[in-house]
């Protein structure tokens, strides 16, 4: 069912990734609730109104349930029984089932591996019992908790038994995923987003460096052949239909030599597709709205290649907190700052991110250039 502009959307979930959902649906004339405990979250404070609830909260749920003709979310975190109680009245996209299964990386990596899909070596531990068969050609690996880990948070690199043992013990015995380390030549990602009548449109693949496990940069379209492009292409549509996805959805690639593996699947806008809001036609946010609101799917292409810094706190922190020096960055005319609204600077937290638009490929030259702009602020 269409969803008219000037109806009100839900939103479970209020980080900066909500915000910008709020800011595509307010530019099309759609109002939204947004649900977040969080008072201050950025998402929240430009709602038209903020639910500061649990995402289990049975009252707020009916709130947006008797107030809303559809919810998404923009956070994997989301108990998929909230998503499932609201689909019982509102549309909901993306479905209960599809973010069950990439919330949880065994049910994550079973799915890949059941598909037939490309994923690196790795080793469920779900209980005590399952460190006594922990195969050895998976040093040097990482050890990851199944469910609520982000931005490289509980994960930890280990060489050998006892550091798995070691890892499993201070992870509180949580279920987890031990992967083999892969030696990586590149990572992209796909952002896609799926109509519900199954029509696909893909933005330019996204080249990302993780700094300590956190996204540092981004450069688009990433410099992989047509081939690579096209696999990629090819495994996140596959995706995309085998979990029967509606909404925008981002696949996290591995490239090591000639190989391709899945590293992980995100059921919601990413933070690799940013630099959407500013070179492409459409953006992931937009493509977000209209997928929720079963409209047809906007152009994705990009009329400007793309360089993506994120801000993290440590730019506040240096050691001691100050204002950024924002005149050095916005005197770059071509270079677009965004910051979330967030209240406190803290080491690692996401606060912005700045957007380098060029007519020109982005060479290493230039990203290491801004790279040291962004260091000198
Ligand atoms: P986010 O939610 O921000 O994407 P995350 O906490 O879910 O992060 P992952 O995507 O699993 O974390 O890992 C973060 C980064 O750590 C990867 O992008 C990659 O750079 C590195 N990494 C993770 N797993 C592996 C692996 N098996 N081999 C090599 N590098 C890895
Ligand atoms: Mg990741």
């Amino acid at each position: 069912m269409k969803v008219v502009p000037s109806k009100m959307l839900g939103m479970l979930g209020g980080g900066q990734l909500g915000r910008y959902f709020v800011l595509a649906a307010h530019k099309m004339g759609y109002k939204v609730t947004v649900l977040d405990p969080d008072p201050k979250s950025p998402a929240g404070r430009i709602s038209d109104i903020h639910l500061c609830s649990a995402y289990d909260d049975k009252e707020a749920l009916d709130v947006i349930k008797n107030s809303c003709l559809a919810v998404t979310t923009e956070f994997e975190n989301i108990p998929a029984d909230s998503l499932e109680y609201l689909s019982q009245s509102i549309q909901v996209h993306p479905r209960a089932s599809a973010v069950r299964i990439v919330q949880n990386r065994i049910r994550e990596k079973s799915f890949l591996k059941e598909n037939a899909l490309p994923v690196g070596p790795f080793y469920i531990i779900d209980s005590a019992e399952a460190l006594v068969n922990i195969p050895l050609n998976l040093f040097p690996g990482i050890l990851k908790i199944a469910e609520f880990g982000y931005d490289g948070k509980g994960q930890k690199r280990v060489n050998n038994i006892e550091d798995v043992n070691a890892a499993f013990e201070e992870f509180g015995e949580r279920p987890c995923i031990l992967e083999k380390q892969i030696r990586l030549d590149r990572e992209v990602s796909v952002i896609l987003a799926r109509s519900i009548d199954g029509l696909v449109e893909v933005h330019p693949v996204a080249e990302n460096v993780h700094v300590n496990g956190i996204l540092d940069t981004t450069v688009a379209p990433a410099r992989i052949d047509q081939l690579v492009e096209k696999n990629v292409y090819d495994l996140a549509k596959i995706i995309a239909l085998k979990l029967g996805y509606v909404g925008v959805m981002a696949v996290e690639f591995f490239i090591s030599g000639k190989e391709i593996f899945v590293n992980e699947i995100a059921p919601r806008p990413h933070n690799s597709g940013h630099y959407t809001i500013d070179a492409c036609i459409s953006s992931q946010f937009e493509q977000q709205v209209r997928t929720l609101v079963e409209m047809p799917l906007g152009n994705p292409s990009a009329h400007s290649n793309a360089l993506m810094i994120n801000l993290l706190g440590d730019s506040w922190i240096k050691p001691e907190v100050h204002e950024p020096n924002w005149e050095s960055l916005l005197s770059q005319g071509q270079l677009k700052l965004h910051l979330y609204g967030k209240d406190e600077p803290r080491m690692g937290r996401k606060m912005g991110h700045m957007t380098f638009l060029s007519v020109d490929p982005v060479s290493d030259e230039v990203v290491e250039e801004f790279l040291e702009i962004k260091r000198s602020i």
